[in-house]
């Protein structure tokens, strides 16, 4: 018998393979006293056989699929267990105290790890993560519960977790990993983004799938509609393979718009333009018909990795999408860390609540080096296309002013230096917190554009975490207090002459681009694999149509009315 589960829909398509369960292995370590120490010998010796032919295989995929630099984290990892110091301080505890081998192995690993994480040499401190490392690895193959190595699969699976963190994603290998689910999470979460980046279908806050789902049942993922059928029977599955069908066809219909301009029936033109993560992401975005890159989320540079990017590793990046691109525009966003994207090397500390706390801007303008770094690599690649730089999280024209105000400053060190620098980049800011949408008029004066983010400024403007699905009721894009924050912040931006775009999910959403359109939003980013759709939507659409029904909209009271409204008038099924 099948069964289903609701979730949120968080990456379009249809995938249908056995499940692969992602648990997080529970390696709680008991002490126990042991009477034949050569047994624990033996198991020692057999873990650190399995953990380094883990790594051995991990370290090989990583060269092919990724690059030196990460290989060369798991040939550190390597290292490790090779250390004759380490072993043989295991192997005498063992010998002196009688315990169990994996009580030693973390007692000897946290005195290594101390003794690293006290050095003052950053190298060395580095070293202490790779223990921390291994001996997951190793105290996990000693308790049988091996970690799971995404970039390993060599079947086609769709993956069931509670969550996946953004690095996970990025992780996960288009040619097995088919779909996914996950208990938590929701359309915004980064990992749905990400999802959709890598056309990966997907449906995210189920909050049981890893209750209801074993390893190897059978699974469809419609991430159409945002439903999971558990060991479905012939029949549904010959109807999803039609759907999944009719999807790829509409898929090609749409490819024909490609090359086409982006404007509705009567001829007004917008700028279609995507969201990117990585410089790969833009050949989707070109093959997509995008007509720039109206947000590159540079934080995906900085995670997956145990150091600070270089100044040359930034460049080298930047420089590559701006050379992609050939001279169309590309908005950058400077480093945006924190909230559901950690990066743990920078060793902050915990917070209680991390959307509301040190990242992004405020960390930037704390941590200026971090900060200039990254401008001095993007002042550099300035000269490859057409850049244009924005500030995330700006809440007072005081951080707006601060941020600005380094950027020139290190604009002048480089031209002091003889560097080459353009004169034509626009700098920006995204407005994401309420304080800098109610305030627009104050800020137009001084920015060059508008990017607004719809994923923070619904969450902070109906206090609901972006994250957690039991609040997602909340989470309204069509609500009228966005619609109305989003009115200011495009009718300020008009008065001043400046234009104005969206980078959120909701510049992508099929309900909100008609309303979007009537209030005069000049650019709309999204997943690279909405465009398309978007585009032919557009085609569809008169603007004087979408202008005349902003006072009715705007009238509305609730966002179920403005849905039901849109749907009806636009014809969005
Ligand atoms: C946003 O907040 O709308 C946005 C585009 O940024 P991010 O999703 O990376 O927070
Ligand atoms: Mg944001």
């Amino acid at each position: 018998m099948s069964s289903s589960i609701q979730g949120i829909a968080a990456s379009a398509g249809i995938a249908i393979a056995k499940a692969f369960t992602l648990q997080v292995p529970n390696l709680t370590i008991e002490k126990r006293l042991t009477s034949d120490d050569a047994v624990e010998y033996t198991r020692l010796d057999n873990a650190l056989a399995a953990s380094i032919a883990d790594l051995e295989k991990i370290k090989a995929r990583a060269l092919r699929k990724i690059g030196e630099e990460q290989a060369a984290i798991f040939q550190a990892h390597l290292l490790v267990l090779s250390d004759p110091e380490w072993i043989s301080q295991v192997k005498d505890y063992v010998a002196n105290e009688h315990v169990n081998v994996e009580f030693a192995v973390q007692t000897v690993s946290q005195t290594f790890i101390e003794l690293f994480e006290a050095m003052d040499n950053e190298y060395m401190r580095e070293r202490a993560a790779d223990i921390r490392d291994v001996t997951k690895r190793v105290l996990a193959h000693l308790l049988g519960q091996p970690l799971i190595d995404l970039t390993a699969l060599d079947e086609e699976v769709i993956i069931v977790a509670e969550d996946l963190t953004p690095s996970d994603t990025a992780q996960l290998n288009k040619e097995f990993v088919q779909g996914f689910t996950t208990d938590i999470g929701g359309r915004t979460s980064h990992s749905a983004i990400l999802a959709r980046t890598l056309e990966i279908p997907a449906v995210v806050g189920t909050n049981e799938a890893t209750r209801s789902i074993h390893h190897g049942d059978k699974v469809i993922v419609d991430g159409l509609e945002g439903h999971v059928i558990i060991n479905p029977s012939e029949q549904e599955i010959a109807k999803y393979r039609e759907k999944q069908a009719q999807y790829s066809a509409q898929a090609v219909a749409w490819a024909a718009l490609a090359h086409e301009v982006s404007q509705t029936a009567d001829g007004h033109q917008v700028e279609l333009t995507a969201n990117i993560g990585a410089p790969d992401d833009v050949a989707s975005v070109l093959a997509n018909g995008g007509e720039g890159i109206g947000l590159y989320r540079t934080e995906f540079l900085y995670m997956g990795r145990k150091t600070l990017p270089t100044e040359d590793e930034q460049f080298e990046a930047y420089k590559a999408v701006l050379e992609k691109m050939e001279n169309k525009p590309v908005i950058v966003r400077t480093l945006d860390i924190g909230g559901d994207k950690e990066l743990p090397y920078l060793r902050l500390p915990h917070e209680m609540n991390p959307f509301l706390g040190y990242r992004a801007i405020r960390l930037c303008l704390d941590e200026q080096t971090i900060f200039r770094t990254q401008l001095r690599a993007l002042l550099r690649a300035s000269v490859y296309g057409n850049l244009k730089i924005m500030f995330p999280m700006i809440a007072t024209i005081h951080e707006f002013r601060e941020a600005k105000a380094v950027l020139l400053d290190v604009k002048a060190e480089l031209q002091q230096q003889r560097m080459e620098v353009s004169d034509t980049i626009d700098i920006g800011m995204m407005v994401e917190i309420p304080s800098s949408a109610v305030m627009a008029d104050v800020f137009a004066k001084e920015v060059d554009f508008f990017s607004i983010g719809t994923n923070d400024l619904i969450q902070y403007t109906m206090a609901a975490d972006r994250m957690n699905e039991r609040v997602a009721y909340l989470y309204q894009p069509y609500n009228p207090a966005i619609l109305k924050l989003v009115q200011f912040v495009i009718n300020a931006a008009q008065k001043e002459g400046k234009w104005v775009g969206m980078c959120g999910e909701m510049a992508g959403d099929e309900v909100a681009l008609p309303i979007l359109l009537g209030l005069g939003l000049d650019e709309f980013s999204m997943s690279a694999t909405s465009i398309l759709r978007a585009r032919s939507q557009l085609k569809r659409l008169s603007i004087q149509q979408a202008q005349a029904a902003i006072p009715d909209i705007m009238a509305m009271a609730t966002a179920a009315d403005v849905e039901a409204y849109v749907r009806e008038k636009f014809n969005v099924l």
